[in-house]
C-alpha cells in the first residue's frame, strides 16, 4: 500500500503531515511512502532526509495522488477550501484521505469528497478517549497555540514578564490572566509561569481549578452557578445568555488590572462565547495586550478580528490564526505522530488498510465512505437524515 504526502497548499501553511522520523514506523508496517518534492521544506525537512529514512520523492503532485492509496495531509479540502479544490480532480474512488478538514464548519467539502468516492477521515473528530490520546491532534496543536500565544503577548507587551531586582530598581512581574483552562489555556499558564509572570486563570468548568493550581497559577472564582457547565465528555457546555451576561460583568473587573489576557474559551462545534466586552477593554491599562486564541471561531473579545492586530483604547488585541503553522517543525513532529498512530491503528499485519467501523476511533472520525457522508454529526449539521445501519 502506498501512502502519499503532498505539499500543503493553504496560504501560510508551513506544516507537513509526515516528517522523516516517523517513516520507519510506516515502512516497518509494510507501507511505501511517497512524498511530493519539497513537502517538508517549510517545516525544516529536506527531501534528502525523507530519502534517508526510506521514503521515495515524487517530482510532481499528480504522481502522489495517482500512485497513493492513502493521502496524508495537514489540511484536506474543508480546511483548505480554495487551493484544496485543485486536488479534487486528482482523487479517485476507493482512495483514503486523512487530515484536518473542519467537517462541522465546512460540511459542504464532505459532500464533494463523498462525490469522488473517497473515504475521508477528519483528525478533528477523533474521539478524545484515553486510547486515542496519541492520535489527538487537536490537543497537540492547542499545546503549540497556548505556548505561542504567550510569546506573542510577551513580545508585544511594553513590560517584561519576570520580576527583577536590579541596581536600577525593582521590576514588578507581569500579570497574566488566562480565560479558559483547556489544553491551550493550561499550556499558556505553564509558559507564562516559566517566563516569570504572575498568572491567574479562569474556566467555566470548576473541575480545572486543581490543574490550574498545580501549574502555580491562581484560579479566579467568579460568583456564578457553574454546576451545569461541563458535559460528560469533559467539555464546556453552552450556557444561556443570562449566564454569559453575568460572566462578562464579572470578568470586566478581573481583566482591568491585567497586563496580558490570553483568551482560549471555546465550545466544541459552536461560535466562541463573547467574554471580554468593549467596556472591559476600555477598563484595562494602556499598553496591555489581549491575545485571543478563539479568533478563528469568532473571538472571546469584542474587538478581535481574525488574522489582525488592532489597538483599542491603548490595548493591543491580537487575533492570531493558524498559530501551529508558525512553529512548523514541532507542530509537524507532533502531528506526524498523531497521524501515523491513527493510520497504523487501521493497517493489518499484511500492510493493508482495513476500515473497521466497530472501532470507535475509526467510526468517530470517518466522514465519507462509498460515496456517502457517514458521520452522524456532520449529517446533522447538513440537515441529512440519520443513516440506518445496513
Ligand atoms: P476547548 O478548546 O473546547 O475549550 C477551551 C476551554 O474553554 C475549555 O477548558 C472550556 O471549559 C473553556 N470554556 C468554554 N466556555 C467558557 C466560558 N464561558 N468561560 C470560561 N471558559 C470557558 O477545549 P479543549 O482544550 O480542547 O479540551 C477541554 C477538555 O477536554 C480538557 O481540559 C479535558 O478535560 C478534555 N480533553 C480530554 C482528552 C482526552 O481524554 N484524551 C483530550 C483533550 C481534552
Amino acid at each position: 500500500m502506498i501512502v502519499g504526502v503532498p505539499t500543503e497548499t493553504y496560504p501560510g501553511e508551513r506544516r507537513v503531515a509526515i516528517i522523516p522520523a516517523v517513516i520507519p514506523a510506516l515502512t516497518k508496517a509494510g507501507l511505501d511512502v511517497l512524498v511530493e518534492t519539497g513537502a517538508g521544506v517549510a517545516a525544516g525537512f529536506l527531501d534528502t532526509a525523507y530519502i534517508e529514512k526510506g521514503a521515495r520523492i515524487a517530482t510532481d503532485r499528480q504522481q502522489v495522488f495517482t500512485d497513493a492509496d492513502v493521502i496524508l495531509q495537514v489540511r484536506c479540502l474543508g480546511a483548505n477550501p480554495v487551493a484544496g479544490r485543485a486536488d479534487l480532480d486528482l482523487l479517485r474512488p476507493g482512495q483514503t484521505v486523512i487530515g484536518f478538514s473542519e467537517p462541522l464548519g465546512e460540511p459542504d467539502a464532505a459532500r464533494e469528497l463523498a462525490a469522488r468516492g473517497v473515504s475521508a477521515f477528519s483528525m478533528e473528530l477523533i474521539p478524545r478517549i484515553s486510547r486515542a490520546q496519541s492520535m489527538d491532534a487537536l490537543s497537540s496543536m492547542a499545546t503549540i497555540s497556548g505556548y505561542k500565544a504567550v510569546l506573542l503577548a510577551a513580545s508585544t507587551l511594553p513590560r517584561m514578564f519576570p520580576m527583577m531586582m536590579t541596581a536600577a530598581g525593582t521590576v514588578a512581574p507581569a500579570r497574566v490572566f488566562v480565560v479558559g483552562a483547556g489544553v491551550a489555556g493550561l499550556q499558556a499558564i505553564a509558559s507564562a509561569r516559566r517566563m516569570g509572570a504572575k498568572v491567574e486563570a479562569y474556566d467555566v468548568r470548576p473541575a480545572v481549578k486543581e490543574q490550574v493550581e498545580s501549574l502555580g497559577a491562581t484560579f479566579v472564582d467568579l460568583p456564578l452557578d457553574t454546576e451545569a457547565s461541563e458535559d460528560k465528555g469533559g467539555y464546556a457546555r453552552a450556557m444561556d445568555e443570562e449566564f454569559y451576561e453575568k460572566q462578562r460583568a464579572a470578568l470586566a473587573r478581573v481583566v482591568a488590572p491585567m497586563d496580558v489576557v490570553i483568551c482560549t474559551a471555546a465550545i466544541p462545534g459552536r461560535k466562541a462565547p463573547l467574554l471580554v466586552t468593549a467596556d472591559a477593554v476600555r477598563g484595562m491599562q494602556p499598553g496591555s495586550v489581549i491575545v485571543d486564541l478563539a479568533a478563528e471561531t469568532g473571538g472571546n473579545c469584542a474587538f478581535t478580528r481574525a488574522g489582525e492586530t488592532s489597538v483599542e483604547h491603548g490595548v493591543t488585541i491580537i487575533g492570531p490564526v493558524n498559530l501551529p503553522a508558525s512553529v512548523p517543525f514541532h507542530a509537524s513532529q507532533m502531528l506526524s505522530k498523531n497521524i501515523v498512530t491513527f493510520l497504523l491503528n487501521m493497517v493489518t499485519k499484511e500492510g493493508v488498510l482495513e476500515i473497521d467501523t466497530e472501532d470507535e476511533v475509526v467510526a468517530g472520525s470517518l466522514v465519507t465512505r462509498d460515496g456517502d457522508i457517514v458521520h452522524p454529526r456532520v449529517r446533522e449539521v447538513m440537515g441529512l437524515p440519520v443513516l440506518t445501519p445496513a
